[in-house]
């Protein structure tokens, strides 16, 4: 089955009305809400978690002023992301597994480059801070306490 990158809900309480996109890695999959039963490493590229205008209020204040991760109360079902197909991804099994390096170098060249800018000259928003932070955090396995 190919799971195809569709819109997805507020992945905190399934309004359809989600406006703010957040882009992590897939290593981000293992922390979110039923995020265990996702084989992470066979997924393509990034994960995109979407939020409703009231939670977003509060997830941003919970990364910027309290420092903790909302990933643990995101469910994963309301993510979107590419798996790679069953088939090919069984086959591959045997072989070695996608490399997730390539998506995580950059996502923290990103992520490390709007946390130095912001604040300053830059046209980085707080939408950008939040995901750079919760990035920084999924890759240094260090996801809020
Ligand atoms: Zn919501």
């Amino acid at each position: 089955m190919y799971t195809g990158k569709t819109e997805q809900p507020c992945c905190l309480c399934d309004d359809p009305d989600a406006p703010v996109r957040v882009d992590l890695p897939p290593r981000a999959i293992p922390e979110m809400k039923y995020g265990g039963a996702i084989a992470w490493r066979d997924v393509v590229g990034e994960v995109s978690i979407h939020f409703c205008e009231s939670d977003w209020a509060v997830v941003r204040d919970l990364v910027l002023e309290t420092g903790m991760s909302p990933l643990p109360r995101c469910n994963v079902a309301r993510a979107s992301f590419d798996l790679r197909e069953d088939f090919e991804a069984m086959l591959d099994r045997t072989r070695d597994e996608p490399d997730q390096s390539p998506v995580e170098s950059r996502m923290r060249e990103r992520s490390d480059r709007v946390r130095a800018e912001y604040g300053g000259d830059s046209l980085h928003t707080e939408r950008d801070l939040v995901e750079a932070t919760v990035v920084n955090w999924v890759l240094d396995g260090d996801a809020g306490t």
